[in-house]
C-alpha cells in the first residue's frame, strides 16, 4: 500500500485554538452559503494516494483522558445505546456480529423484484456501473460480488469486511462478466449516474486503486461521488471535466492497483460517497507526508464513502427518487461531535441539504457514522455558556457503534467520558 508516511513529530498539532468564549450570547443563526464552491474544482494531476486503507488499522486502546476544557461530555457506559440513536433494521452497529451483520439486510433485499430503471428526481437515472446482471436480476450478492482471495463474498462488501475486521473497505467489489482468453475482464464500466469527470488517475502504480475515474454528482440534491478503480483501462473519450450520462463508458474493469490483485479477483472497486473539505492540501501539508498529494480534493483521505449496495438497493426500491438527502441523513448515527467555532466548514457549503442551520453561531454539531462519514450538520441549539471557541466535544455516542476495529474516533477516559481521538481530529481538520 502506498499510504504516505507520517511524521510523528507533526502528529499532536491541535485543533483547538483556544480563544474568547463565544457562547454566551445567544445570536441568530446564519444559514450556511450555498456557494457556487461546488463547481469546477480544478482539475488536478494524475493522483496517488490510496483510501483503501486510510482508517487506522489498529484498535487503540482506551487512553487517559486528555484533558480540554472543563466541559464534560456524557458519561455513557459503553456497549448502551443512547436514545437519540434510532434502532436501524440494518443492525449496521453490531459490532459483536462484524460484517455477518449486514447479511440479513442484504438477503432481504435480494428477493426484491427486478424493478423499473433506479432514477433520482434530479439526476435523472442511477444505474448498475458493470455488465453482471445478478443485482438487477435481484439474486443475492454472492451472484455480483467479488470475494478476495480466499474469501466469502462478504470479503467484497463494504464495512469492516477486511483482516478480521481491523480494515475498512470503503467500497464495493463487482465480479465480471465476461472474460478475454487470457481471463482477463473485457466488462465496460460504466458511469453510475450523470456526473462530470472530476479524476482520470492513468499511472496504475500510482495507487492503491490502480487506474481510476472519479465522477462528481453535481446536479443532485447531494452532489455526491462515484468512484471506479482498478481498471484495466480508461476510455479515451474520457477528460477532465466532460460530463458523462448515466450508462455512459468510463472503461475496461481490471485489477490495476499499487499492489497485486490476482487474475481470479479482477474486480470494479466501486465507492459513493462525500468529501470532508475544499482544503485538504493544507492539511496534507500539515502532516509531512514524504509523498506528494497528487489527487488534490479528490485524494481518498479526503473522501468517505457509503455503502454502495444499500445506495443501489435503495434506489431500486424507489428510495432515492425525492432525491439523496434524506438516504444520507438517515445513515445511523454512531457518534455526534459538537465543535464550538465561529467557522463554517465546506462541508457546510457543498452539502447543505444535510444542514440544519436553526441554532447559535457557535458552533456546530457534526453527526457521524461509525465509519466516520459525517452524514448531517446542525448548528448548535443548546450551546454551554462556559465553552470556549475551538472546544471539542463529543455530545453523544452509541456504545456499539464506536466499538469497530477498523474505525477509531472516539475513545473513552478512566471517568468513561468519550473524548475525540487524534483520527476523528484530522478528520474536523479537513472539514474545518
Ligand atoms: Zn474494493
Amino acid at each position: 500500500m502506498k499510504n504516505p508516511r507520517r511524521d510523528s513529530s507533526f502528529e499532536r498539532v491541535e485543533l483547538e485554538e483556544g480563544g474568547e468564549a463565544s457562547c454566551a450570547a445567544l445570536s441568530p443563526a446564519a444559514a450556511p452559503q450555498n456557494s457556487a464552491q461546488n463547481a469546477a474544482e480544478p482539475f488536478l494531476n494524475p493522483p496517488q494516494a490510496s483510501a483503501l486503507e486510510r482508517f487506522p488499522q489498529n484498535l487503540e486502546s482506551l487512553k487517559a483522558p486528555q484533558t480540554q476544557g472543563e466541559i464534560q461530555s456524557p458519561q455513557i457506559p459503553q456497549n448502551s445505546d443512547s436514545s437519540f440513536i434510532k434502532k436501524s433494521e440494518k443492525g449496521f452497529c453490531d459490532s459483536s456480529l462484524g460484517y455477518h451483520a449486514y447479511l440479513p439486510y442484504y438477503r432481504s433485499k435480494s428477493f426484491v423484484a427486478p424493478s423499473a430503471p433506479l432514477s433520482a428526481a434530479s439526476g435523472g437515472k442511477i444505474l448498475w456501473p458493470a455488465e453482471i446482471k445478478a443485482f438487477d436480476e435481484g439474486e443475492s450478492f454472492e451472484a455480483f460480488i467479488q470475494p478476495t482471495l480466499g474469501k466469502t463474498p462478504s470479503s467484497g462488501l463494504f464495512g469492516d469486511v477486511r483482516n478480521n475486521g481491523y480494515r475498512f473497505h470503503e467500497g464495493i467489489d463487482i465480479k465480471p462478466a465476461r472474460r478475454d482468453k487470457k481471463s482477463e475482464p473485457l466488462d465496460d464500466v460504466r458511469a453510475a449516474m450523470r456526473g462530470r469527470v472530476a479524476l482520470i488517475n492513468k499511472v496504475a502504480g500510482n495507487s492503491s486503486y490502480g487506474r481510476y475515474v472519479v465522477l462528481a454528482h453535481e446536479n443532485l440534491d447531494v452532489p455526491v461521488y462515484t468512484l471506479y478503480a482498478h481498471l484495466r483501462s480508461i476510455d479515451t473519450l474520457l477528460s477532465p471535466s466532460k460530463i458523462v450520462e448515466a450508462g455512459e463508458k468510463i472503461g475496461v474493469m481490471g485489477r490495476s492497483a499499487s499492489y497485486s490483485i490476482a487474475k481470479e479477483c479482477a474486480h470494479l472497486h466501486f465507492e459513493v460517497g462525500l468529501m470532508y473539505g475544499k482544503h485538504f492540501q493544507k492539511w496534507y501539508d500539515s502532516k509531512r507526508y514524504t509523498s506528494k498529494n497528487f489527487f488534490g480534493n479528490y485524494n481518498g483521505m479526503n473522501l468517505c464513502g457509503m455503502d454502495p449496495l444499500d445506495f443501489f438497493y435503495t434506489a431500486k426500491s424507489g428510495g432515492l427518487n425525492a432525491g439523496l438527502a434524506d438516504f444520507i441523513k438517515n445513515q445511523k448515527t454512531a457518534f455526534v461531535v459538537r465543535y464550538y467555532t465561529q467557522k463554517t466548514p465546506d462541508f457546510a457549503n457543498m452539502y447543505p441539504a444535510l444542514v440544519d442551520p436553526i441554532g447559535q453561531k457557535c458552533g456546530w454539531d457534526i453527526y457521524f457514522t461509525w465509519w466516520g462519514l459525517p452524514h448531517k450538520i446542525s448548528r448548535i441549539k443548546n450551546p454551554s455558556a462556559r465553552a470556549k471557541d475551538g472546544h471539542i466535544e463529543i455530545a453523544e455516542f452509541d456504545g456499539q457503534c464506536v466499538r469497530h476495529r477498523c474505525a477509531n474516533f472516539v475513545k473513552t477516559d478512566s471517568s468513561g467520558r468519550a473524548r475525540p481521538t487524534e483520527n476523528l481530529k484530522d478528520i474536523l481538520k479537513k472539514m474545518f
